[in-house]
């Protein structure tokens, strides 16, 4: 195991709390990340002091109450805000998420004993070092998650907690002590408690570890009780000479085959969503699922809306859903039609989705070379600049109202018209050759 190295502010701060004679430790995430080698995302510090005796011994630093009904303020040291939280007990949990009151205590065995998981009680100051009240070392040492206590007491008293499980085990790729998983599945109903917005945090971490296909395949049941929309995947075959796994097995795989990107990971999560609806068997027994892309576009937006997704993700998701099985192009031509339909980001985003996609089924490498391609075309096109939308054409607007076409819609079809042109290779892009063109251009265009 790693060494802790606290950042000097909290050195500071640790030194500070017990030089007034109180004891105080960085405790939880930022000990159990030092320890594994990752650099924490915040440190927390646990202490003996009162929040009045913290703001006491701070007194010359800028001392924020952001919690102080639960015992934490937040000091700011040399510029870092710090959460300095009083050992604390909790009081009774009445709605299966938060105490309805918390006492102080002097004792930092309370305090560890109301943390979630035995790796998130570990301790630790400079003097002292390491302190495992709860078992915690051993258990990060094997991989374990363990749930502080009885675990049933543990999770009916706090929910999330149940999410924070799968979370860990997915990004930390630690497997969930028996007990604690079965006592998961056992209380998952009680999700129904919490906000959309705190599941959707856990739900996209989760899906952003390293181990999130594993944590899925066990706990799906979890998962149904917020997406009952999944349950319809688990055993849905795929009988096509292009699958080998049922459309839930097919998802984890393609969902550990892409970047650990949100965006992404949601994309491939949801991608076939709509697969059992589409699901049409012909005489030979082959399954077909004509217009699953769109009808899983349209299906999955409200999820993403009712789990509170930022607009922008619930847009990008739909849409990269929508096209999910679009064909890789063949050629530039192709390349740049698709492109002036979906722009660059998409584009890229495509391929691997494709690629994410193409690794989950019978053949894993089959459409490597046309993924390739997809890819060197791209390159290609933006490396010469090349034309493959409006604002890149050589003539506007203005270029044609000055040749005589009356404003309005003719004009956009003729826009339209022209790159028409310029991308199929029928015209260069160039002002004279493109008004040169337009005299041959047909009267009625039509919609582009
Ligand atoms: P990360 O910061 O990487 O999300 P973390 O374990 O540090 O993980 P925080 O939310 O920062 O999580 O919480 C800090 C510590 O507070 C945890 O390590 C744990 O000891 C305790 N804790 C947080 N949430 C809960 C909870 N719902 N129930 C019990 N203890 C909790
Ligand atoms: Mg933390």
């Amino acid at each position: 195991m790693n060494a802790v190295h606290a950042p000097k502010p909290v050195e500071k701060a640790l030194r500070m709390l017990c030089q007034a004679n109180q004891e105080a430790y960085a405790v939880g995430g930022c000990v159990r990340d030092c320890l594994l080698g990752k650099t924490p995302s915040d440190w927390d510090i646990t202490t003996s002091a009162t929040p009045e005796e913290t703001k006491q011994i701070f007194r010359g630093f800028r001392v924020l109450e952001t919690g102080i009904q639960h015992g934490t303020v937040t000091a700011l040291i040399d510029g870092a805000p710090l959460e300095i939280t009083t050992y604390r007990i909790d009081g009774q949990y009445l709605d299966a998420r938060h105490p309805k009151s918390v006492s102080f205590s002097r004792s930092l065995a309370d305090d560890v004993r109301r943390r979630d998981f035995t790796v998130n009680t570990l301790c630790w100051n400079p003097t002292d070092g390491i302190v495992d009240l709860c078992g915690g070392a051993a258990d990060l040492q094997n991989g374990i998650l363990r749930a502080v206590g009885e675990p049933d007491r543990r999770f009916r008293e706090d929910t999330l907690r149940i999410l924070r499980g799968l979370r860990f085990s997915a990004t930390l790729g630690f497997e969930l002590e028996a007990e604690t998983a079965k006592s998961i599945l056992r209380n998952r109903q009680l999700l129904t408690v919490v906000s959309a917005e705190r599941i959707r945090e856990e739900f996209t971490k989760l899906l952003l570890g390293k181990n999130a296909a594993e944590v899925l395949r066990e706990f799906h049941e979890v998962i149904e009780v917020f997406i009952p929309e999944l349950t319809p995947l688990l055993g849905c075959p795929q009988n096509t000479r292009y699958h080998c796994y049922d459309v839930f097995e097919h998802t984890l795989h393609a969902l550990e085959s892409i970047d650990t990107d949100e965006t992404l990971r949601l994309c491939m999560f949801f991608h076939d969503f709509a697969k059992p609806l589409c699901r049409r068997t012909d005489e030979n027994g082959t399954d077909h699922f004509k217009g699953h892309e769109k009808t899983g576009s349209e299906l999955v937006r409200p999820i993403l809306t009712r789990l509170r997704y930022p607009r922008k993700t619930v847009d990008t998701v739909t849409e990269l859903i929508a096209i999910h099985d679009t064909k890789a192009p063949k050629t530039k031509v192709e390349a740049k039609q698709l492109l002036r339909k979906i722009g660059v980001e998409h584009y890229r985003q495509l391929i691997k989705i494709k690629r994410a996609d193409n690794r989950a089924k019978a053949d894993p490498h089959a459409i490597d070379k046309k993924l390739l391609q997809m890819e060197n075309c791209l390159s290609d096109i933006l490396k010469n600049g090349e034309c493959y939308c409006l604002k890149d054409l050589a003539i506007n607007g203005n270029d044609l109202k000055a040749a005589g076409i009356s404003d309005g819609p003719e004009i956009q079809r003729k826009l339209n018209w022209l790159l028409d042109a310029v991308i199929s290779e029928a015209c260069p892009n160039e002002k004279t050759a493109l008004l040169a063109k337009l005299q041959t251009a047909p009267q009625e265009t039509g919609s582009c």
